[in-house]
């Protein structure tokens, strides 16, 4: 029978994704095991990048530097943009380590049912850096969901006219694919045969 402060945390970590209540009491027991390394390393690693983390302004990414570290990477592409719903997507195509642009997050994606419109997201923004000029092509890297084709098809719409090579990831995606599930292998294949939009 643990306390109540102990099950407490073990109820705090079963809600991280991947973890469900049995994982989550092993992971308490790791811990408790490893009270005098382990733990006070991870208590301060949390209190430090919660205390640091910021939004990028550029982009929208979610980092502990302003900009974030991929908007100041002199290495990476400024002439190519990739546009994602979400800063998981961001990370899950940046781990598949094939586009070296830099990134755009929407926050979300238009959904007539959840009453997301076009001003709730971060488009006002994209369109200013594209019209800022410098950049040759723009990647609309949505999920393969019907309210993510739908973001894609109205960015497509708001970017026509700009002179830049518009792109979206090859269809191979599997329908109702979410971007941060997909396997990095799968991901940098859609990326690579990456192809016109319209
Ligand atoms: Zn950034």
């Amino acid at each position: 029978m643990a306390s109540q402060e102990i099950e407490a945390l073990a109820q705090a970590l079963a809600r991280l994704p991947g973890l469900g209540p049995r994982s989550a009491r092993r992971a308490v027991l790791w811990l408790i095991k490893r009270r005098d390394t382990a733990f006070a390393g991870l208590v301060e690693a949390l209190g430090t990048v919660r205390a640091a983390l910021v939004e990028c302004p550029r982009c929208g990414n979610i980092d502990t530097t302003s900009p974030c570290g991929i908007c100041a990477d002199p290495r990476r592409d400024a002439r190519a943009l990739c546009v994602v719903e979400d800063v998981a997507d961001l990370w899950a195509l940046d781990r598949a380590r094939l586009f070296t642009g830099r990134y755009h997050v929407l926050g979300g994606r238009l959904s007539a049912l959840d009453g997301v419109r076009p001003e709730d997201l971060s488009i006002a923004l994209l369109i200013e850096r594209v019209a800022a000029g410098g950049i040759d092509e723009v990647v609309l890297a949505m999920n393969a969901t019907l309210e993510g084709q739908t973001t894609a098809h109205y960015l497509a719409e708001r970017l026509e006219g700009f002179p830049i090579r518009l792109t979206q990831l090859a269809h191979g995606l599997p329908v109702g694919g979410e971007l941060d599930y997909l396997d990095e292998g799968t991901l940098a294949q859609a990326l690579r045969a990456r192809r016109p939009v319209g």
